[in-house]
């Protein structure tokens, strides 16, 4: 069993932009900055958001972070997101999810330039990812095509089973990896809540892409020998001994599961922290595609 190791390889990925950056200020180029609007003060998201920001200073790039109040209104946002739109030295932002409930999180999406868009959330980017056109990924899909290529994992003819039809990764996942690309041409199946059967499916699969987010889901007896598992799942389940007060668990009941396949991705320091650094690459593409 190999680890598909999340953590060193978002650091490579890092290093790698870092050095970017580097010669972009060597050559008195304009770096990458990347802003970011939250609204309200959830825990949960704001730990995310801080950690975007963080990683953009540690690889060079500026960055902006945008605190609103929770009763901040729609129109106050979509004003904000026109004040980025237009704001030549962001070359991207994100809005970080979920938004209040007031607030509608479709409006707010379509309100962001696609060509700002490093979360890759509007329409216009998600129907170019489907039809294979330039865009950006959303960085959770991103990561896990970059860990496959990385660690030189075939998909060419494999049998692959997501599980999870969310719009932000079963769904983005199930449509590239069935595409024409580097790490692609799968034969894919995406299943959801109403699958029926979904052991005998899954028991034929060669990968596993668990996004469903209930742990430990996927069991030993689940999956077949040699199967790749990447683990998008992440709940934080209470655990009195951490000094949090909880741990991260993932989709799959690892141990068992580990034991029978040939690449798996751990949670934490799987999936996770590779969302972080493609969401710096998305960015970077951005600066390059505003700079050429
Ligand atoms: P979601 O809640 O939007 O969707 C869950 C999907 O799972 C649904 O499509 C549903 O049909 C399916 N599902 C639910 N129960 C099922 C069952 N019994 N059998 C088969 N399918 C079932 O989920 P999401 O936003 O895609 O997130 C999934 C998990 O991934 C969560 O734990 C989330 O925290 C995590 N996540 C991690 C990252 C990361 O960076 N690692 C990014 C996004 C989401």
């Amino acid at each position: 069993m190999i680890l598909l190791d999340g953590k060193k390889t978002s650091a490579d990925i890092k290093e790698e932009i870092a050095l970017e950056v580097g010669e972009l200020k060597r050559r008195e180029k304009k770096v990458p900055h990347l802003a970011a609007i939250i609204v309200g003060n959830d825990g949960a998201s704001l730990t995310y958001v801080n950690a975007k920001v963080k990683a953009c200073e540690r690889v060079g790039f500026e960055s902006t972070l945008i605190q609103l109040p929770e009763e901040t209104t729609e129109d106050e946002l979509l004003n904000e997101i026109n004040i980025l739109n237009v704001d030549n030295d962001i070359d991207g932002f994100i809005v970080q999810l979920p938004l209040p409930k007031h607030i509608d999180e479709q409006k707010v999406l379509l309100a962001v330039d696609p060509a700002k868009d490093v979360d890759g959330f509007h329409p216009e980017n998600v129907g170019r990812m489907a039809l294979n056109l330039p865009t950006f990924i959303s960085a959770t899909p991103f990561g896990i095509l970059e860990l496959l290529e990385r660690y030189e994992v075939e998909t060419s003819g494999k049998n692959v089973v997501v599980i999870g039809r969310s719009h932000i990764v079963g769904s983005p996942m199930s449509i590239l990896l069935s595409q024409k690309r580097k790490v692609g041409n799968a034969t894919v199946t995406l299943t959801h809540s109403r699958t029926k059967n979904l052991e005998e499916i899954t028991k034929e699969a060669d990968i596993i892409v668990a996004a469903l987010g209930i742990p430990e889901f996927l069991k030993g007896d689940m999956v077949k020998d040699g199967a790749v598992i990447i683990d998008v799942g992440i709940t934080r389940v209470a655990d009195p001994s951490k000094k949090s007060g909880f741990r991260l668990v993932g989709d799959v009941a690892f141990d068992e599961v580990a034991e029978k396949s040939s690449f798996i991705t751990p949670v934490p320091g799987g999936v996770g922290p590779m969302t972080i650094a493609m969401l710096l690459k998305n960015t970077l593409i951005a600066n390059k595609r505003r700079n050429s």
